[in-house]
């Protein structure tokens, strides 16, 4: 039997390919416009297998597909789906975790290095042809070597982004997660911390926890207030892990001395958030994974986890392991 494969992704020429030859494919490579979605209802029906990203994919949409038996996250953030409906359906939802974890960790230390030097504004001024004598104390940024690197979320990205501050910049490292990581903790001399502890010591917090429902809003006013003047705030989870208000506010009262911002809110931000608008703000266009190399990675991963739900195997990145029935 032909299985039918909704893709709301563009593949390579090579991974369409090899789709092609396990499955009948169609490709909604506009999800996110009007047009596109309408596709997309009208394809549902007749799916087997959903592979993407980026699309809230809720239940009113899912009724549509009653044949459903996998869905293929080219992400490892898996906040666009509602698991409990899916499993409750017995559809499979796979994601593709590790192989962006080093690239998503770059990300944080671009923005790491970029916050603390005032990298884009000062090329800024440069290029603006403001550069008109040597840079005097009002230009200086702060030191990244040899700070406080506090990580909330000591996951896959978290660690990597442990390694580079410990190995890289001589930094010590604090942690939060839900429990302390013993092998973490000899591999980066790395020291537990409660989240109010973490705050109050951290030259830079760096937030790598997923989206969930305890996690949504973990970082408020209340957070901000317990931070130092010196801090800097660099997310590269999920905008909603962060009362954006509250950031903002923070930032103009100078609770916090910088922000790098990689997601937000609302994707894409508004061009007219005060966000923007704010020199020690670098904002980047949730681009953490975005490499030639690991978007290639991702998609390879999604596909195999996607043939292999099809083939009735156990894929490799199963999100919801109660949905599988062997
Ligand atoms: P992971 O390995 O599952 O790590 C997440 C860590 O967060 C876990 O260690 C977990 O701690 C911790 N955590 C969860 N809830 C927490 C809470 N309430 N308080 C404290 N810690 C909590 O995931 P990952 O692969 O590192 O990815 C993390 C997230 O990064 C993804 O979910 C995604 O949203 C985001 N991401 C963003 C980009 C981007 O483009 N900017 C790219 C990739 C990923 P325990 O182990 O103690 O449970």
């Amino acid at each position: 039997m032909t299985h039918h494969v909704v893709l709301y992704k563009k593949l390579s020429g090579p991974l369409m390919q090899r789709l092609q030859a396990q499955a009948e494919v169609t490709l909604i490579d506009d999800p996110k416009s009007s047009n596109g979605l309408a596709r997309l209802r009208d394809a549902l029906p007749h799916a087997d297998a959903l592979l993407g990203a980026s699309v809230k994919l809720d239940a009113e949409l899912l009724d549509l597909a009653p044949k459903l038996k996998a869905v293929s996250s080219v992400s490892v953030g898996v906040d666009n789906y509602d698991i409990e409906y899916l499993t409750r359906r017995g559809i499979l939802l796979t994601n593709t975790p590790d192989v962006l974890t080093e690239t998503t960790a770059d990300t944080g230390f671009a923005l790491i290095m970029a916050t603390a030097r005032r990298v884009v504004e000062l090329a800024n001024m440069v290029r603006d042809g403001q550069w008109k004598q040597n840079i005097g104390p009002q230009h200086f940024g702060s030191d990244v070597h040899g700070k406080t690197l506090g990580i909330i979320g000591m996951g896959r990205i978290g660690e990597a982004v442990a390694q580079r501050g410990h190995f890289g910049f001589g930094m010590p490292v604090i942690y939060h997660s839900h429990s302390p990581k013993p092998a973490v903790e000899a591999r980066f001399d790395a020291r537990y911390r409660s989240l109010e502890d973490l705050l109050r010591e951290a030259d830079f917090v760096c937030l790598t926890v997923p989206l969930t429902a305890e996690t949504e809003g973990l970082i408020g006013a209340e957070q901000f207030a317990q931070m130092r003047p010196e801090t800097i705030f660099i997310n590269i989870a999920r905008g909603k892990v962060v009362d954006e208000q509250a950031l903002i506010a923070a930032l103009q009262n100078g609770q916090i001395r910088a922000a790098g911002l990689d997601v937000f809110e609302q994707e894409p931000v508004n061009p007219d958030s005060p966000l923007l608008q704010m020199d020690n703000v670098v904002a980047t266009p949730h681009m953490g994974s975005a490499t030639h190399e690991t978007r290639e990675a991702m998609a390879r991963c999604a596909v195999d986890n996607l043939l292999a739900a099809l083939a009735g195997e156990r894929p490799k990145d199963l999100v919801n392991p109660a949905a599988w029935n062997g």
